[in-house]
């Protein structure tokens, strides 16, 4: 400790520590690394656990104190001068996919616990308290549905019907949060954040395509899913003429060239995917008795939404009928587009002004735990660009220069929202 007080440093020149954030990122993602590079550490797993436990150690050595909710999220606190103030937050995810990479979540989640370790080392107070959160299943593989723990703690999915999911070993959620020992019992409400900021890579191309360093993240695409089940009648391939046919994959094939068309006239936001399809019997010689297969649509005008999921509907209608078919066209999801807090991407985008960075208003083509947040909560996201805008993917990369970047955006924007009170001389240890 210096024996005198040293003028307040200049919070405008106050940067992040790039390698020290750099070695968190590579240390966490020892933690289930695959040979190809990428990260296998996926929700509620032992490997999962680690991952918790070290960000814990890291979180306390810096003297956070730690809650856990009962759903495993973890909220870790450095706490302002004013005991009354509602919490600057930032997080993301610490799970990944099976065949995951090492910024998806973990950007977020360690560039809020590198802002806690700059305020620490500059012995700067802020009014309000930060938090740092690492919000449980993200991912949804292991256990659907995705965003399952910024799902249950703001109240969008239903607590016992989520501890109640199984993977596909039967083991349920509520059996795994038991095995880590993530059970918590702490209370944490929504009416506690004052601002939520969740940096992530972009995962799409739209940033590197630019040459654009931070994507100022307006918003959440809506969208809407569907299971659709096509029933026509298998026969032999080779004794049946093309005319007497009920094909129920000729009716997959024109229901997803119709949902691509669609999502083409509904541009620049529209999007449309057919992701899975099963075919029944599945033999090379039989016509295809029933297909079933899933819609993936999105846009960020909910009336333009609407009219996309109406268009799909009389598309499958009159396909089906055209070939004979029989339909059961059934919802499975529905999230009205999100439209983040106005003066938490006023934040981001002055703080990435101030650091005289290249950037764009963008809009998440993705689901992210910011997306619930938001509905309960002021929230906004930044985006570094990912390689050739590729994530869930072993080789998802970002650069140490973009990584730095995005978490100077979250430090001078979590200030901003925060409030400085005092800020004390040296550099600290
Ligand atoms: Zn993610």
């Amino acid at each position: 400790m210096n024996t005198y007080v040293s003028p307040t440093p200049d919070i405008t020149s106050l940067r992040t520590d790039s390698d020290r954030l750099w070695e968190a990122l590579m240390e966490m993602a020892k933690l289930g690394a695959t040979p190809k590079g990428g990260v296998n550490r996926q929700a509620l797993t032992d490997l999962e656990r680690k991952g918790r436990d070290l960000f814990i150690q890291w979180c306390r050595a810096e003297g956070c104190t730690i809650r856990i909710d009962n759903i495993g999220n973890i909220f870790a606190r450095r706490e302002g001068s004013d005991p009354n103030a509602k919490a600057v937050m930032a997080g993301s995810h610490l799970d990944s996919q099976p065949t995951g990479g090492k910024y998806d979540g973990c950007f977020g989640v360690l560039s809020g616990l590198e802002v806690i370790r700059t305020l620490n080392q500059h012995n700067i107070t802020t009014q309000s308290p930060i938090e740092v959160v690492a919000w449980t299943n993200e991912e949804g593989c292991r256990f659907p549905p995705c965003m399952m723990g910024s799902g249950v703690f703001t109240g969008e999915l239903a607590f016992d019907a989520m501890m109640a999911r199984a993977d596909a070993d039967g083991v349920t959620v509520s059996d795994a949060l038991d095995a880590i020992h993530y059970r918590g019992s702490d209370n944490v409400s929504p009416s506690e954040i004052k601002a939520y900021f969740e940096p992530h890579i972009e995962q799409g191309p739209i940033l590197e395509d630019t040459d654009t360093t931070i994507g100022v993240v307006i918003g959440g695409l809506g969208q809407k899913w569907f299971d659709l089940t096509l029933t026509g009648l298998e026969a032999h391939a080779g004794p049946t003429p093309m005319n007497l046919r009920r094909d129920a994959m000729m009716g997959a094939a024109e229901v997803t060239q119709a949902l691509n068309r669609i999502a083409f006239d509904h541009q620049p936001h529209g999007r449309g995917t057919v992701g899975c399809m099963t075919l029944h019997p599945g033999s090379r010689n039989v016509i295809p008795g029933q297909v079933k297969m899933t819609l993936d649509m999105r846009h960020w005008e909910p009336e333009a939404l609407e009219t996309m999921g109406q268009a799909v509907a009389a598309a499958v209608e009159e396909i089906c009928q055209r070939h004979g078919l029989e339909y059961h066209l059934e919802p499975t999801a529905n999230f009205a587009p999100e439209y983040f807090d106005k003066a938490c991407v006023d934040a981001v985008r002055q703080s990435t002004e101030h650091l005289e960075l290249s950037h764009m208003d963008i809009i998440s083509g993705a689901g992210h735990d910011a997306m619930f947040v938001g509905r309960v909560a002021p929230a906004a996201m930044i985006f570094i660009p990912c390689k050739d805008g590729i994530s869930h993917n072993e080789i998802e990369s970002a650069t140490p220069e973009h990584v730095h970047a995005g978490c100077n955006v979250l430090l001078h924007a979590m200030l901003n929202a925060a409030g400085i009170v005092s800020s004390v001389g040296g550099t600290g240890e």
